[in-house]
């Protein structure tokens, strides 16, 4: 039973929005309000943690089991304001921008990055992006699980998603496929997605309008891996394993067994990774 499920779930439906549709996914939004329960009797799909899976799907899918405490932690905070986790990302002075930029072209000098090195460096990188811009982070029912996500950034008509990588053009399709899902959860008419390099200026930043049955389509895919009901492909060149966080230390059989891993086995790995 995937984590978070009881075997005799409570009703939430007094705890949420109207129902509205993406493509053929009927989703509510969960409000909160006094007298919420707040344990979700389903599990979460995180987003962010979707979105790897254009890297590969066996990560993206080890990820999801690794952030179920966290999203039922932040469902269940965010219920206590109706539903809403509402943030600012930080306004520097100019020495500030000087001073980040400095701290990530170090980092990146030094070469051999690892998955946490370059999570920081995307989050100062993103730090400077994003300076002053708003957003907020909501979760939604569907049928057999919640989801949960946070836009980078957001206004009234466009959702923004900001990722950084070495390569901008490998990054720019799974920052699409975030960004559309917000657009279409948070109803809103355009994704804008911003992707810098992190060795290069190379900068790309496009608006494309919201697609539902896209959104569906990934939501679905994203579920059938995590229930099992489908097995996760590996990726598709090995060299991706070696800079992954769930790799032959941590658990993952693909390396050296050329073996997908169960979903018991995944379950396992996220829980004795980072
Ligand atoms: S080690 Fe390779 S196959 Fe396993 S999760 Fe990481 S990238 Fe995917």
């Amino acid at each position: 039973m995937p984590k978070g499920k009881r075997s005799s779930p409570r009703s939430r439906k007094s705890d949420v929005s109207p129902p509205f549709f993406i493509g053929g996914l009927a989703v509510q939004q969960c409000v909160g309000g006094p007298s919420v329960d707040p344990f979700h009797p389903k599990s979460f799909i995180g987003i962010s943690d979707l979105a790897e899976l254009t890297f590969c799907e066996i990560q993206s899918t080890i990820s999801q089991f690794a952030a179920q405490q966290g999203c039922h932690e932040n469902a269940a905070l965010d219920d206590m304001s109706g539903g809403v986790h509402e943030f600012k990302h930080d306004t520097r002075r100019a020495g500030g921008r000087t001073k980040i930029e400095e701290t990530a072209a170090k980092l990146i000098e030094s070469g051999n990055l690892d998955w946490e090195t370059r999570r920081y460096i995307g989050r100062l990188l993103e730090s400077l992006e994003l300076q002053g811009v708003s957003s907020e982070r909501r979760h939604f029912e569907l049928d057999d699980f919640f989801v949960i996500g946070c836009p980078d950034g957001m206004s009234e008509d466009v959702v923004t998603e900001f990722g950084s990588s070495r390569y901008p053009r490998l990054k720019f399709r799974a920052k699409q496929i975030q960004g559309n899902l917000y657009a279409a959860l948070w109803a809103k008419p355009l994704a804008r997605i911003i992707v810098v390099g992190t060795e290069s200026n190379e900068r790309l930043d496009k608006s494309t309008p919201a697609d539902a049955t896209g959104a569906e389509r990934w939501l679905r895919h994203a579920w059938a891996l995590f229930s099992g009901a489908r097995v996760p492909r590996p990726p598709d060149y090995a060299g991706k394993c070696k800079r992954c966080r769930f790799n032959i230390l941590n658990g993952c059989p693909f390396p050296r067994e050329k073996r997908v891993p169960s979903v018991a086995e995944m379950t396992t790995i996220a829980s004795t990774s980072i």
